[in-house]
């Protein structure tokens, strides 16, 4: 039971520390790097220049770092993680430590999917609607036909989940994702696109995702697959269209970037400039003298990984059996 300790030791343990108002991450999301081998519309990392990515032994200094300060759950992301010959080591040091997930493009999954899969609790694949759509929004004709493919392959050893950003470009696909992901008996994460400076601007207006969102919530209560809560979706109809804000908890998430300098207060509102490497500083300390105040009211994104955790109460049963012993349940499912 000892490997058990890493997740459920350590989120009981936040529990208790930030009941007495302390602030703990709970979450880290880590860009591997951003180089990419797809050129989204909507994407600013693909276009940086300043690529210089971590060693294995960093990568560890600052999973021991996270893992310290009380993180439980790790996100890897990119770029396109699988461009990293050394993932699988990654991976597997992080399955040590935490629930471990992972975001790809999918064109290079299915040769790969059962050796990163032995470590991960979850994988996320984008797809963006139909084929024509996904591929123009993409920016690389067949990459719907790669993701799928290795969607297919890699739901043999992982639990699976599409990723979804909404644009401009795919408001009408939404439900056909939906459809599509319940087909392929694999989950769907849907989140409206942030319009980032350095990237295209494919922000939908809010005025017309109303009858998209509420038709979401009820395809979810009608056991459609969909990965985020009711409450994702009530918060953002609540903050948009009725003038009641959501209370952003950005420390909820530490951000890492590929030179696995933290980013703050969010990597939406900074874009990814870090400044002190994780392993070089007190992060509770750090948590805890920062001014998080000004981002309570921000509400500028409607990212799902800020929106969950920042709305996740524990005493909303559906939220905690959701969010908390599903995602543990999945990690002790993949150890055994
Ligand atoms: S696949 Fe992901 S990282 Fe690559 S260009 Fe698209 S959004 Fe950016
Ligand atoms: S709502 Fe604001 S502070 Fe919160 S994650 Fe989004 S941009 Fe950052």
């Amino acid at each position: 039971m000892a490997i058990l300790e890493p997740v459920i030791g350590r989120t009981i343990k936040r529990k208790i520390s930030t009941m007495s108002g302390k602030k703990l991450p709970f979450i880290a999301g880590h860009k591997l790097l951003y180089t990419c081998n797809l050129r989204c519309d909507m994407c600013p990392f693909w276009r940086r220049k300043d690529e210089k990515l971590l060693s294995l032994e960093e990568e560890i200094k600052m999973m021991d770092s996270l893992a310290s300060a009380g993180v439980s759950f790790m996100g890897f992301e990119g770029g396109e993680p699988l461009l990293r010959n050394d993932l699988e080591d990654i991976l597997k040091e992080s399955h040590k430590r935490f629930h471990t997930s992972l975001v790809t493009n999918g064109w290079l999954l299915k040769g790969r999917a059962s050796s990163i899969s032995r470590y991960l609790d979850y994988l996320f694949v984008s797809i963006d609607g139909r084929k024509e759509t996904h591929d123009k929004q993409r920016g690389v004709p067949s990459s719907f036909d790669h993701a799928i493919e290795g969607i297919k392959e890699a739901k043999k050893y992982v639990p699976v989940a599409m990723s979804t950003t909404i644009t401009t470009n795919n408001m009408d696909d939404i439900k056909y994702v939906v459809n599509l992901a319940e087909e392929l008996g694999i989950g769907v994460n849907i989140q409206v696109s942030y319009d980032y400076s350095t990237a295209d601007k494919l922000s939908p207006d809010r005025k017309k995702l109303y009858d998209l969102l509420l038709d979401l919530k009820k395809m979810k209560e009608d056991g459609a697959p969909i990965v985020n809560s009711k409450e994702y979706f009530d918060t953002l109809v609540n903050s948009w269209y009725y003038g009641i804000p959501w209370a952003c908890k950005p420390w909820s998430t530490v951000n890492i970037d590929p030179q696995g300098r933290i980013v703050m207060p969010c990597y939406v509102l900074n874009e990814y400039a870090g400044e002190k490497k994780v392993w070089e500083i007190d992060i509770k300390e750090l948590w805890n003298t920062y001014d998080w105040k000004p981002y309570e009211s921000c509400n500028k994104c409607s990212l799902s990984c800020y929106l969950e955790p920042s709305i996740f109460s524990w005493r909303k049963p559906s939220m905690v059996s959701e969010r908390i012993f599903g995602s543990i349940a999945d990690y002790i499912a993949s150890i055994f």
